[in-house]
């Protein structure tokens, strides 16, 4: 029978669950047994669930051994093993809110109502029994596979916190004191102390830990109790082997217990009565789990009653009265489905990984650049391969790479293709650059993704022209070059057919409140900077900085014109290869057709003169430059703020310091742009100077 629904699974899903299982099993040896994890917990949990939804869909696959039906651990030939009075479970765990509600509305169906709920903070550490008999200490050991662990209680002495006798005020609550009492929880590294231990590591030249979880498991299993010992470990207790050897009723009371006895127990816990605070919890903790001094990996939630406890039992593998709420991770395991070529404003031709989408730390991805191709054969990902994406809050998406054992057979690796994707000409690469390119001067690709940079908040800023309504312009050939942003009308904006239909399959147009509103922010953008203009203009290499730097030095365009090559080069930042292509594209006649039609549409072409050049008095910053760097935290100002109010000052503001630069202000957390100013003798003004200077004007002595 069940071999004739295991034959129902298909072959490549039986493939599948053996490689996962392989890999899963791998990863669990270098994590438990070497504390040398070669991937990241997130990581490995996404392929723990996917195994688990293929076992659940074909449940003949399920087999006693699997990683799915176990306890993950591990026990060491070098240490005694011990039996544990009973056995030391994993938990079930609920990735986001809703696998919590379900988990909840169960606990509430199975026992009629909801019962109090005991809310912790899961210590990313390493679990440890502790058996006390007569009150004193008389073993410590580690999870293992969850039967049998291994004995580790010279080691465990060594932890200051561990009590080798529990207080006496706690006995009586202990219904046979001569009967060994087994008490549970977990060591734990403070964040600082594994930092200080890797980077001894490191200056030793030898291999650190990967994360604090290892530091504390591998600490604990050392061979030399004195090396243990050396390291700061601490611990949380939360548990007990037998809850029967207490006469306690729940777990809350559990913890109160613990703390009597003289355990370190976690501050933060809440007895719940309703899901709300649950969540609530759940919530809070997140929020303030980057301020705490050790790692968590999320909250366990338990049903608070022992005899509740006993009657909801447990699995093969977990309690069926907890749960671990995870934290979104931030890496996760993901398929590479696809390699696409994007089309940059200037010609350059960027990989971009099309991925299964996926969830991580809190957000769905489904793309994320690859750069280049050399970054595509560096990280050797596929088409078809698992790959791990990595997200941290509102960073970038970015692929780290695949999964090995389970890349399908043949997978080719990939190359660039020899035409460009939008316009099919042939593509080139110079000698020494990574990038291809598309040299086509009418690649539509490129026509449009310079259109929309002229667009985008940090150029000319034209509020709701995106890349949607800009693509259906530029294909309809009302938008050609930049200046021709300045050419549309109210009345063709508001007809402007958006490509969607309603559901009478008639086109929805743009309409017109948003060509108002289109129309209005065209017309503010005329009035942007000089600097925005250079840099809406997408010149190769002129970055925003950059066009600030040669706005300061060329406040017109005309003036930038007449520089020479030489006397671009000299404008600081600039040098010889951007200098080079400014003059390129200044005299290239299409560009400067467009400054013609830009002037005439009344954009900024020339920054107003400051005072002090039109006869008026000098600022009083004038002929001095500054440098910033690190961050501004007292005033809470931007850097892009404290140029903008140095600048109005007549400061001139440069991002690298050299011998000329008068001061350089360094906020919080400095970069070498600091140590740069120090050697260099140039003076350092802190925020405090700063704002001084910024109110008074006064330039400091
Ligand atoms: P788990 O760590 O997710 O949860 C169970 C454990 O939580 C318990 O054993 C206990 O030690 C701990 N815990 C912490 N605070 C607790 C509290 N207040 N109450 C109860 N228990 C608490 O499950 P697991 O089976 O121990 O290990 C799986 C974890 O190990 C996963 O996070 C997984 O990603 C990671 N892992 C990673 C790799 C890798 O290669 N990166 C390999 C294997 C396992």
């Amino acid at each position: 029978m069940a071999e004739d629904s295991a034959r129902q699974a298909p072959a490549n899903v039986v493939a599948r669950v053996k490689a996962l299982r392989d890999e899963i099993n791998h990863n669990s040896y270098l994590y438990y047994a070497l504390d040398a994890p070669a991937i990241s917990d997130g990581a490995f949990d996404s392929l723990m669930r996917e195994l688990r939804e293929l076992e659940e869909q074909y449940p003949a696959l399920i087999d006693p051994t699997s990683p799915t039906q176990r306890v993950g651990g591990y026990v060491g030939e070098q240490f005694a093993p011990v039996r544990h009075a009973s056995r030391m479970y994993s938990l079930d765990d609920a990735m986001g809110i809703d696998e919590l509600n379900v988990w909840l509305d169960r606990i509430e169906e199975t026992l009629g109502t909801l019962p109090p709920l005991c809310c912790e903070l899961k210590i990313d550490g390493s679990s440890i029994a502790l058996t006390y008999t007569e009150g004193a200490l008389m073993q410590a050991a580690t999870r293992g596979d969850g039967n049998e662990g291994e004995d580790i209680t010279v080691n465990i002495r060594t932890v200051r916190d561990v009590p080798l006798k529990l207080r006496d005020e706690a006995l009586p609550t202990i219904r046979d004191l001569a009967t060994p009492c087994e008490l549970r929880g977990e060591v734990y590294m403070p964040k600082k102390s594994f930092n200080a231990l890797n980077e001894a590591a490191e200056a030793q030249g030898k291999q650190g830990f990967a994360n604090p979880r290892n530091a504390a498991a591998g600490s604990v299993r050392q061979k030399d109790p004195s090396v243990t010992a050396g390291r700061d470990l601490s611990t949380f207790m939360y548990a007990i082997a037998d809850q029967r050897m207490l006469l306690l009723e729940g777990q809350y009371e559990l913890l109160q217990w613990l703390k009597r006895a003289g355990f370190h127990v976690n501050p933060d816990v809440k007895l719940c009565h309703t899901k709300d605070e649950v969540r609530a919890f759940c919530d809070d903790s997140l929020k303030r789990r980057q301020d705490l001094a050790y790692d968590i990996d999320g909250v366990v939630v338990k049903v608070n009653s022992f005899a509740l406890q006993e009657s909801l039992g447990f699995t093969a593998r977990a309690p069926r009265w907890a749960i671990a709420f995870k934290f979104p991770p931030e890496e996760k395991a993901t398929l590479l489905e696809d390699i696409t070529v994007q089309v940059g404003r200037t010609g350059v031709l960027t990989p971009v990984a099309e991925l299964e989408p996926v969830s991580v730390a809190g957000s769905t991805v489904s793309r994320a650049t690859l750069h280049n191709e050399d970054e595509v054969h560096r990280k050797d990902v596929r088409v078809g391969d698992t790959v791990i994406v990595r997200k941290a809050g509102d960073v970038i998406p970015e692929v780290l790479g695949p999964v090995l054992s389970l890349r399908p057979e043949n997978a080719p690796v990939w190359h660039m293709p020899a035409h460009c994707p939008s316009c099919g000409s042939p593509v080139t690469r110079e000698e020494g650059e990574v990038a291809y390119r598309c040299v086509a001067i009418d690649c539509p690709a490129q026509a449009s993704e310079r259109l929309i940079h002229w667009a985008s908040r940090g150029a000319l800023d034209i509020e709701g022209m995106g890349e949607e309504i800009i693509g259906r312009l530029h294909e309809q050939g009302r938008l050609h070059d930049v200046a021709d942003f300045y050419t549309l009308t109210f009345e063709e904006l508001a007809a402007l057919d958006t490509g969607r239909r309603n559901k009478d399959d008639q086109p929805i147009r743009l309409g017109k409140t948003v060509a108002a509103k289109l129309v209005d922010a065209i017309d503010a953008s005329r009035t942007r900077s000089f600097a925005r203009v250079l840099f809406g203009l997408g010149i190769r290499h002129v970055g925003k900085t950059m066009a600030e730097q040669i706005a300061a030095a060329y406040p017109s365009i005309e003036g930038l014109q007449a520089a020479t090559l030489d006397e671009l080069a000299q404008v600081e930042g600039v040098g010889e290869k951007i200098a080079r292509s400014i003059e390129v594209f200044l005299s290239t006649p299409d560009n400067i057709h467009v400054i013609e039609k830009l002037r005439e549409a009344g954009v900024t072409l020339a920054d107003e003169a400051p005072a002090h050049a039109l006869g008026g008095e000098e600022l009083p910053l004038s002929g001095k430059t500054f440098v910033l760097t690190g961050s501004l935290v007292e005033s809470g100002m931007t850097r892009d703020e404290a140029t903008a109010k140095l600048k109005a000052l007549g400061a001139k503001v440069t991002s690298s310091v050299s011998a000329k630069t008068s001061y350089v202000v360094a906020g919080e957390a400095p970069g070498s742009k600091y140590d740069k100013a120090i050697s260099l003798g140039v003076p350092v003004l802190d925020e405090a100077a700063l704002l001084h200077l910024l109110d008074t004007g006064e330039v400091p002595h």
